[in-house]
Order: C-alpha cells, then structure tokens, then sequence
C-alpha cells in the first residue's frame, strides 16, 4: 500500500477526493469550513513535494445540475486557506476538464464541478469512473465521511491506479483514531449511544457488546428499550418494530456480562416543544400526554459515575433533545464529563453528526481525544463492516 508520507508526487497530478460537502447559508456563504480546513494538510503535502492537486467532492444531493449545489460558490474559500489561485473546471469530466487538468502545472490547484452533479457518480459507474482517472497521475482518497459508499470517485476509481493510491491524513488520521478505540484493551471502556432512533444503531450496539464493558443508552431509543421491557413510555418516541431486537438486545448483554446502562428517569415534556411543561417521571411511569425529551438527574448521574470510571470512551448520539435549550441537560452533562475523563488521561472518541454538533455547541471539541467526521462511515466501521472506500486503497 503506497503511503502519502512516501509517495513522489513531484511532476504528478493528484486526483484528491476530499470532502467538501459544506453547509452553506442563502448568498453562498460557507457556515462551516471544518471539512475544508481538515483537508489542508494532504493538499500542502502533494503541492510541496510540486506535484499539482485536482481537487474533486460532492456538494449536498443535486437532482442534475443544480446551482445551488455548485462548487464554484466555495472556490474563493479554498484559494484564502490555501494562499493560492485555484482553477475551477465547469464539470468533473469532459474536453476542457481534461485540457484544464493537463495544463495544471506544479503547485497549481484545480477544483472540479460537483461530481454529483452525473448520476454516474452514486451508481459507481466505471466509464464515468475512468473518465475521472484519466485527469490524474495518481489518487489519493481523502474524504472519510463518504467511505462507506461504493461511488464512482470514492471506490470505483481505485482500480485505475493499481500501484498509485492512497490515504489522505484525514482518513489516516481517523482510522488511526478509531481503530484505537476498537482494538483498546484499556478497560473499563465505555460506548455511550444516543440519538432518535435505535434502528440505526443496532447493528453497531451488537458489535460492540463484544469490545466494551459499558454501554449507556440514552436520547430516543430509551423508550423502545422501556417499551420492550414492559415500561410505560407515554408519548414518547418509539419503534414498536424494534421491540423484539430490542429484547434480543438486552439479552444479549446479560449473557456477555456488558453493563447496559438505560435512563431511569426522564425529563418529560407535554409537547415536542421548547416551551412546554415540564415533569420528571421514571422511564417506566411515563402517563400518556408526556413525552420523554432528556435524561433525568438520576439518570444523568448514573451516566456520569460509568464515564469517570471507564478508560476508553466512544461517546454517538446525543442523550436528549439538545437542540431545545430546556432539555439539553442531559447531553451538555454527558460532553462535559466526556472531557472531563480525557483530561484525566481516558482516550475519548467521539463521532455521528449530532454528537460532534453538541460537542461544538458546548466547547468540548478540541478538549476530547479525538472528534471523527465520518457519521455512517464511522459507525459501519465500528460495526465490523467493510467500507468500499478503505478497502479501495487497502486491497
Ligand atoms: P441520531 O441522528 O439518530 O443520532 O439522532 C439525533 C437526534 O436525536 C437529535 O436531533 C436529538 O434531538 C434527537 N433526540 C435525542 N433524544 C431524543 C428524544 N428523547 N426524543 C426524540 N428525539 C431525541
């Protein structure tokens, strides 16, 4: 496998696909340039060693060629972060694409149109694939968040560059990260999962019931649990198809001796609302007319006492609706003890979207271990799945 620290790029053109996927207000303005900026470093690398980058990403999900969906609104970005002229190719593929790529000279930068903009790119197609290949010496894929999709730009492509691809230090740097937290053996470790739903997370509870000691469940997915246990959940949020993997689930981790730590109290709102009243009530108590919206004070102290006694913590999912100010208790606890613990020494990870937008809203990114930027791709990777992406460059 060939390793960016290594590899010659000068005189070569480097098809880099990165993850420019950012959000952007109504006058195109970039809100958030986290992933941009993650990027920068593989971009300096590759132009330092004067070998030239084309830059190519998706950008939200056009249906055809949408304007709002253009790269172009984020070419100014790149070139003030970069401190250099970046070249911008009205389409990904194509005549003057590829007269533009083969006029890119060392230290240039080219950004390509959104990929997504040719349905080619999500349906893997391999001319489309080759089209893109044809622009570049070598590549290197960079964008971890996409990993877990067989895309034309993200996988397909790989096979155009038998000996000539590669990881960027986004994707070096996070699998480092979580594969750290999967093959830790410092014990106790912890997985606190929160979120809506459970269906979206019972495939990586079952995996990791066979690496942690402590699972805290929390957000959401409570009440499917108290629901399965014969709890009355009021009007809170469940999946009553879940029920029966939910019970699996619980007993799968009596008979693995994994701690499943579930809310026992919830603060409770009468409307899906920031205004509404408020009540605690156990998570098995709950009357109709209330709804579960955080955790309780017991519940929030019972996840704080596991956090400060584990070793190793994966923190997805908030424990609450943390977007309402009235029930973010919960989850602004939990992110702080998160902290707390790596400041004590604990290797802390966290990662899913929701989870990284708390950690921001409360100040504990940078005091964490490490923060990932992949949500799916992040958890199929925990999950034990193979993702096309990795497996692109590994095989
Ligand atoms: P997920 O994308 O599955 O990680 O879910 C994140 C979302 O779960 C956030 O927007 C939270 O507001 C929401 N959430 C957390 N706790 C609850 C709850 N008790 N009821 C409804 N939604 C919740």
């Amino acid at each position: 496998m060939q390793s960016i620290d290594t590899y010659n790029f000068k005189g070569k053109k480097a098809l880099i696909r990165v993850d420019f996927n950012v959000p952007l207000d109504d006058e195109y303005n970039i809100t958030d340039d986290t992933r941009i900026k993650a990027a920068l470093p593989t971009i300096e690398k590759i132009l330092n060693d004067n070998g030239s980058v084309i830059l190519m990403s998706h950008l939200g999900r056009p249906k055809g060629v949408e304007e709002r969906f253009s790269l172009k609104h984020i070419v100014n970005h790149i070139s003030k972060l970069t401190g250099r002229t970046v070249n911008f190719a009205e389409d990904c593929i194509g005549e003057k694409t590829c007269s533009m790529a083969c006029d890119l000279k060392e230290g240039e930068i080219l950004l390509l149109e959104n990929l997504r903009f040719h349905p080619e790119e999500k349906k893997g197609d391999e001319e489309f694939a080759k089209k893109l290949a044809d622009l570049a010496d070598c590549w290197v894929n960079d964008a971890f968040g996409t990993a877990h999709r067989a895309h034309a730009s993200t996988a397909i492509i790989s096979k155009f560059f038998p000996n000539d691809k590669m990881f960027g230090y986004v994707i070096n740097s996070e699998l480092e990260s979580v594969d750290k937290f999967i093959n830790s053996s410092v014990q106790p470790v912890t997985a606190i999962m929160g979120g809506a739903k459970v269906s979206s997370k019972i495939g990586i509870i079952k995996n990791l019931m066979n690496k942690v000691d402590n699972i805290i469940i929390g957000g959401g997915m409570t009440f499917t649990f108290v629901k399965a246990m014969g709890g009355k959940i009021g009007n809170s949020l469940v999946e009553d198809d879940k029920l029966f993997e939910a019970r699996e689930l619980l007993k799968e981790a009596k008979e693995k001796g994994v701690n499943f730590i579930i809310s026992v109290d919830a603060l409770c709102g009468d409307k899906f609302d920031n205004n509404a009243n408020t009540k605690t009530f156990s998570v098995h108590e709950i009357p109709e007319g209330w709804i579960g919206l955080d955790a309780g004070d017991e519940s929030i102290k019972n996840f704080k006492n596991v956090i400060e006694n584990s070793k190793t913590i994966l923190w997805n999912g908030p424990v609450g609706v943390f977007e309402m100010p009235s029930f973010e208790k919960g989850t602004k606890e939990v992110a702080y003890s998160v902290a707390e613990a790596t400041s004590n020494g604990v290797f802390t990870l966290i990662g899913g979207g929701d989870s990284v937008a708390a950690a921001n809203q409360y100040g504990v990114a940078d005091k964490v271990s490490y923060v990932s930027t992949g949500g799916g791709a992040l958890l199929e990777y925990i999950e034990g799945k193979e993702l096309p992406g990795i497996e692109a460059i590994r095989k």
